[in-house]
This record gives C-alpha cells, sequence and structure tokens, in this order.
C-alpha cells in the first residue's frame, strides 16, 4: 500500500484550488462537502464558480496563483489543465507547506482523491493507487446502489444516542445492541419517518437492557481450501459476528481478512510454536474464550470433519457444557478435483471414493490395501506428501497396476495451484521434482479429464510431470 488512507478533519482548514475550468469544478464539488476554506486562483472562471463566491461558499481570487497565496493552506489542488502553470503553482504550494494534488499527474502528486460514496457522517473511499478509476467507479457505483440513502440519518441520530447506550455493558451485549439498531430496527423506523427513530432506539435499549447477557459459544467452521469465494455464507457470517478466531496454518490471509477488525485473532499452527500446537492447549483456549462469554470460531482448513481431530476439540467443549455447531466446508477434495474436471464418482467407473490420510498420531497410516490395489478404485488422499513412497510400496506390494494414474494438486483453488499428472510408478520420482511447499491433495485412480488438461493453464507441469 503505496496510498495510506486517512480521514482528515477539514474543519477550518485551508484547501487552495489553481485553475477555473472542468477540472477545477470537478474537485471543487467534492470538496464542498467538506467544511474546509476553500480559495480558487483563476484569471478566469466557469460562472458556476464566481456564483459559488458570491454565496460565500467559497473565495475566488481572479488572477494566476502568486507567491505567498498559499499559506497555512493543508491541501493544494492544481486543476489549470496546463503542465507548466501546475508546475509552477504546485510549487509555490509546497513552498508553504501543503500537501500537494495534480489533477491527472499521479506522478507529482502527494496525495490522491479516492472515489467517495456520501452517506454523512458514514463515508467510503475507495482507491486503487491511481491503478483503474474504471474499477473504482464500479464499486462506488455498486455501493450507491447497495447503501440506502437513510444510512446517514440513522449514523447521526445514532450518534446522538451513543451515550445512552452505555447502559449496557461494553462489548457484545453494546455490539450487539448497534447491529440490531443499524441492520433491523432503525431502518425499518427510518422507513415510517425520521420522528420515529429516536423512539425505536429508545424502544430497542429496553429491550437489550431486559435480555440476558449473550452465552460464549463455539463454532466449528469449514474454512474451505483456501479460495475466499469458497467459504459458505454461513462461514461469513460467524467470522463476522466472531469475538475470538482461533485458526490452523493453511488458512490463506485473505480469509482472516474477513474477521471483524476488533476480533481476538489466534495462530495456532505457527511454524515453531506448531503445526503441533498442543491439541490440548487448543482445547483449553476454546473453552477458556468461550467461558468468558466470547463467540468463538474455531476456524479449520477444508471442511472442519475431515481429518481435523474436530472430535477432541468437541468433547473439551462440552466437558464444560459450551455451546457449540459445526459450518460445514468445502473440504479440499472437492476443490481439487473440480480443478482437473472429474467426479470423485461415476457411474460404471467406481460407486465410492475413499478420503485416506497419509499418515495419523502413530505415523504412516495403514489402510485396506488390498481393496484400494483393485481396478477402478478412486481415493482422495490427504496428508499423502511425505509418506508417497509407502503409499506406492503397499500398493504396489498388493498387485497394483504400475501405470494407474495418479494426480497432485497443491494449494487447490489458490492464485498458485499447480497440478502433477503422474502414475503409481513415476509417483516418488514426479513429487521430487515438483518440490512442492504447499498443501496438497493426491488422488489415486484420477487423471485429469482430457479436455480439461488441455485447457487449463497447467500445461507446463503436465507435460513435464509426465515426461518424469
Ligand atoms: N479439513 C481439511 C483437511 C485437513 S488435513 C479439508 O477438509 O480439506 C490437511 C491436508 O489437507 C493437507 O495436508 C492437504 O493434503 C489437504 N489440503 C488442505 N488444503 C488444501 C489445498 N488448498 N490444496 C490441496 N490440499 C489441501
Amino acid at each position: 500500500m503505496d496510498h495510506f488512507p486517512i480521514f482528515l478533519s477539514t474543519d477550518t482548514a485551508r484547501i487552495i484550488v489553481s485553475g477555473g475550468g472542468d477540472a477545477a469544478l470537478a474537485k471543487l464539488r467534492l470538496l464542498m462537502k467538506s467544511r474546509a476554506k476553500i480559495t480558487v486562483f483563476a484569471a478566469e472562471a466557469a460562472p458556476e464558480i464566481a456564483q459559488w463566491h458570491e454565496a460565500g461558499r467559497l473565495t475566488l481570487v481572479s488572477r494566476a496563483m502568486d507567491y505567498g497565496d498559499a499559506v497555512c493552506a493543508k491541501l493544494f489542488y492544481g486543476a489549470n489543465e496546463d503542465a507548466a502553470e501546475d508546475a509552477r503553482t504546485a510549487h509555490l504550494a509546497r513552498s508553504c507547506g501543503a500537501l500537494i494534488n495534480i489533477v491527472d499527474n499521479l506522478e507529482d502528486s502527494q496525495f490522491i482523491t479516492p472515489a467517495i460514496v456520501d452517506r454523512d457522517p458514514v463515508t467510503i473511499a475507495i482507491g486503487t493507487e491511481g491503478a483503474a478509476p474504471v474499477l473504482a467507479r464500479a464499486i462506488k457505483a455498486d455501493l450507491e446502489e447497495r447503501l440506502p440513502q437513510s444510512l446517514g440519518t440513522l449514523a447521526r441520530i445514532g450518534k446522538t444516542f451513543r451515550k445512552a447506550s452505555y447502559a449496557l455493558p461494553f462489548g457484545r451485549p453494546r455490539r450487539d445492541f448497534w447491529r440490531a439498531f443499524y441492520f433491523n430496527a432503525g431502518p425499518k423506523a427510518v422507513a415510517e419517518g425520521e420522528e420515529r427513530v429516536l423512539p425505536a432506539l429508545k424502544d430497542l435499549l429496553d429491550t437489550h437492557l431486559n435480555t440476558q447477557a449473550r452465552e460464549g459459544h463455539v463454532a466449528f467452521v469449514g474454512g474451505g481450501p483456501g479460495d475466499p469465494e469458497l467459504l459458505t455464507l454461513k462461514a461469513r457470517r460467524a467470522l463476522d459476528e466472531a469475538d475470538v478466531v482461533i485458526y490452523d496454518r493453511l488458512i490463506t490471509p485473505e480469509i482472516l481478512e474477513l474477521a471483524r477488525r476488533e476480533a481476538t485473532m489466534i495462530d495456532v499452527g505457527k511454524e515453531g510454536f506448531g503445526p503441533h500446537t498442543p491439541q490440548e492447549h487448543i482445547n483449553a483456549l476454546l473453552v477458556e474464550h468461550a467461558q468468558t462469554g466470547a463467540q468463538v470460531v474455531r476456524l479449520k482448513s477444508g471442511d472442519a470433519t475431515v481429518f481435523g481431530r474436530l472430535d477432541e476439540e468437541i468433547d473439551a467443549v462440552d466437558a464444560h457444557n459450551i455451546g457449540w455447531h459445526i459450518v460445514p466446508g468445502i473440504t479440499s477434495a472437492s476443490a481439487a478435483v473440480a480443478s482437473i474436471g472429474q467426479s470423485l464418482t461415476r457411474r460404471g467407473r467406481n460407486a465410492s471414493v475413499r478420503f485416506l490420510t497419509g499418515h495419523d498420531t502413530r505415523g504412516f497410516a495403514d489402510h485396506d490395501w488390498k481393496t484400494l490395489a483393485q481396478e477402478n478404485e478412486v481415493a482422495a488422499i490427504y496428508m499423502g506428501k511425505k509418506s508417497a513412497r509407502f503409499i506406492q510400496g503397499r500398493l504396489l506390494m498388493h498387485g497394483a497396476d504400475r501405470h494407474t494414474p495418479v494426480t497432485l494438486i497443491e494449494n487447490a483453488s489458490r492464485p498458485d495451484q499447480r497440478i502433477i499428472c503422474t502414475t503409481l510408478d513415476a509417483l516418488p520420482a514426479a513429487l521430487e521434482a515438483a518440490d512442492m511447499s504447499g498443501p496438497a491433495l493426491t488422488f489415486l485412480g484420477l487423471a485429469p479429464r482430457a479436455a480439461a488438461a488441455a485447457a487449463a493453464p497447467l500445461h507446463q507441469e503436465l507435460a513435464n510431470a509426465q515426461s518424469v
């Protein structure tokens, strides 16, 4: 992030605009929403500017800007539509200590003006560091459509009620009250008339004062394979409401971004402290936080019920009579199989599919190798990288065909997804050549569908792996 967004107080601030044409008009329309004292320097100014001057909304000085004109100015806009004049006036303003913006000249500007969605006092600023103004405008249009005009009214009336809301305890109870106001009681009341909003706030406060504090709760949430768009709506809502998020190593930063800013984020999967954060420690954290009344989200990769040691955590929470529920997620096998355009089951090929783990708490995991070695068996192997040679050995020993297709999908659903397509015979060598550092899912008995292989951008990998 090069341009750091802040909201600048304009109360009594001086802002200078040099120029009187269309560029200046566009800036002025925005600037006049603020409380700044605006001075425009322009030898020739558009009639609107002269009218605003007459109406006392700004000061128009009908000449070009000169030395000392920008004294005490906070911001300067070069809107002369003339590069040389912009450079000259910007230099004058900078020497007076003002921050510089030159219209359509990102390089020489010290700040940029974002696209703004105005529901005063709710203001949303959208910036793309000058990279994609079209995108900023599209986002603005989208938000304009989605945010009711009454939002500003609610926020303004809400502000007058802040002190009254202190009757509720700080934290969750107060937050719940304001959520209920902005997303439910408030919009309903304002639809009946602005004068209905304050009484609605009072009623709502009474209701909340008479409700018992919410009890602590744990949501075991499947965070999916990594792509935030593969989160369920329920998972998103749980993240929105969480006071505490306890998450695993495979949860991507994009997903963590979706949690509430104020939520306590606890990483229980750090390298060092651990892929081996002891399970008992995680259990204790869940209980400890839920017992303070917190809404805890235990965020696990994929689906929480697949190789997630979920039961141990549920037992711990249950032992303390803490409420919990499970929010299902997309397991990595589903994301991985989608990436190769295949089905997990297929009529006439396999009527069942196995989800296996390469290793368990005791080491390499044992399975029904005899069945797995049969033709047309399909298995999704989790945590199968280290145990690949072991799995290969066991399967071959039980008569599996050396040419059985094997596909590895690393970082399924993420931008750095890779697909390695090989055979049982060549699996260990292919894995070594691929040098994977991300999580990978191994499919036994599945190759990418030919059409998918041709269309997807994995071709280099495929070609390389096939030649291994
Ligand atoms: N509960 C998770 C699995 C946890 S075990 C789920 O449902 O997906 C961790 C293993 O899951 C990893 O070793 C890897 O085999 C697999 N995995 C998780 N995320 C993955 C991803 N984005 N791509 C490929 N495999 C992944």
